[in-house]
């Protein structure tokens, strides 16, 4: 085996905390993620895919986004990136440590690269949609370029998160 990938297996095995299905039901994971859900709701009344996220620092909201894919006319607009542009403006900073991101549906490789450069110290996500490539996500998540490792919290108000973007593409349909 090769050193480094060595090291890779060392971080999937020991440094990444993967939570397929959380059991506990933890209130502040859920208080954020419907921070996360209203920015959905927003994409959705816009017409654009729901989608949203929220970042927290402190146990505070500071920086949200939702999905603008359609009016900003760019592949970019997803609502991490939206997120992490807004913070950057807000803050001159783009590191971000200290910082979780609540996510209503796991993150795309373009995203999750983001999150990883941006040095986020956990994704915490809703909805896994079944075409999701888990592990080429951690592999992303794990890249320790950047930093440390993000740790990825999935399914927290899966629910939620998935039934509003089955009411979108049902609309859609009709
Ligand atoms: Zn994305």
């Amino acid at each position: 085996m090769e050193p480094g990938q060595n090291r890779k297996v060392a971080a999937l095995t020991f440094n990444i905390y993967v939570h397929f299905f959380y059991e506990r039901v933890d209130n502040m994971y859920e208080k954020f993620m419907l921070e996360a859900i209203q920015e959905a709701k927003i994409a959705f009344s816009e017409g654009e895919i729901p989608i949203g996220a929220v970042l927290v620092y402190d146990q505070k909201v500071i920086s949200r986004g939702h999905n603008t894919r359609i009016q900003d006319s760019s592949v970019l607009g997803h609502a991490e990136m939206n997120v992490l542009k807004n913070i950057a403006k807000k803050t001159g900073n783009w590191r971000l440590n200290e910082c979780d991101l609540y996510v209503t549906m796991i993150p795309c490789p373009m995203c999750a690269s983001a999150i990883n450069q941006a040095r986020i110290r956990r994704v915490i996500c809703g909805t896994i949609p079944n075409d999701t490539n888990y592990s080429q996500l951690i592999e992303i998540l794990s890249d320790h370029k950047y930093g440390n490792p993000v740790e990825i919290l999935t399914g927290v108000l899966e629910d939620e998160c998935s039934e509003l973007l089955k009411k979108f593409f049902q609309k859609k349909r009709t």
